[in-house]
């Protein structure tokens, strides 16, 4: 089970990287996205993908997440250019645990580094979350999440030229 934390969301300013965060987290393997600033539409949005394109991915915002972030029963790793190297860490995440995976949109309040058992940084420059994101999912699955099988009502065939979609009764 993986769980994307998405802190300091603001709804005007972050509504298209938050979507992108989300589109993300459900296509690269991630089970569900907790946005801490409550935003429904954004909700909608990413549940309307879910339905059209499939999986069981959950989206809650608005929640208490320090809380939770206290009380996670698994690995919490937070994304940052300031954090350790990816790859010297991720051999120390086990496998079949409850993974949560934590990215900021503005500064990040300081605790979050104290409560992350891993701060990583997928290089040690600025960039963005959405990509952060992708590619540590993509090491942390070793690809496997590209490779679900999502059962949507609508498939995508892919072609060496065009679009081919299918939508299934
Ligand atoms: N200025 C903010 C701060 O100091 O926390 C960071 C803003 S950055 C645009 C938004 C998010 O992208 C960060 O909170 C982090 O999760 C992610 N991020 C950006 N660069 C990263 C990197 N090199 N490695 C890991 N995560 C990164």
């Amino acid at each position: 089970m993986i769980t994307v934390l998405r802190l300091g969301h603001r709804k005007e300013r972050d509504k298209r990287v938050t979507t992108h965060v989300g589109l993300v987290a459900r296509a690269f393997g991630a089970n569900q996205l907790l946005i801490s600033t409550k935003d429904e539409a954004l909700e909608r949005t990413l549940n309307d993908v879910t339905d059209r394109f499939g999986g069981e991915f959950q989206v809650k915002t608005g929640v208490k997440w320090r809380k939770i972030l206290k009380n996670w029963e698994g690995m919490i790793v937070h994304l940052t250019m300031y954090g350790e190297i990816i790859d010297d860490i991720l051999p120390k995440i086990p496998k079949k645990e409850n993974l949560m995976i934590v990215v900021g949109a503005e500064k990040v309040p300081g605790d979050v580094y104290k409560m992350a058992h891993f701060n990583i940084a997928v290089g040690n420059q600025p960039h963005s979350e959405v990509a952060a994101l992708a590619v540590f999912l993509d090491r942390v699955l070793k690809g496997k999440g590209l490779q679900m099988d999502f059962q949507g009502k609508v498939r995508i065939i892919p072609s060496k030229k065009g679009k081919k979609v299918v939508e299934i009764e």
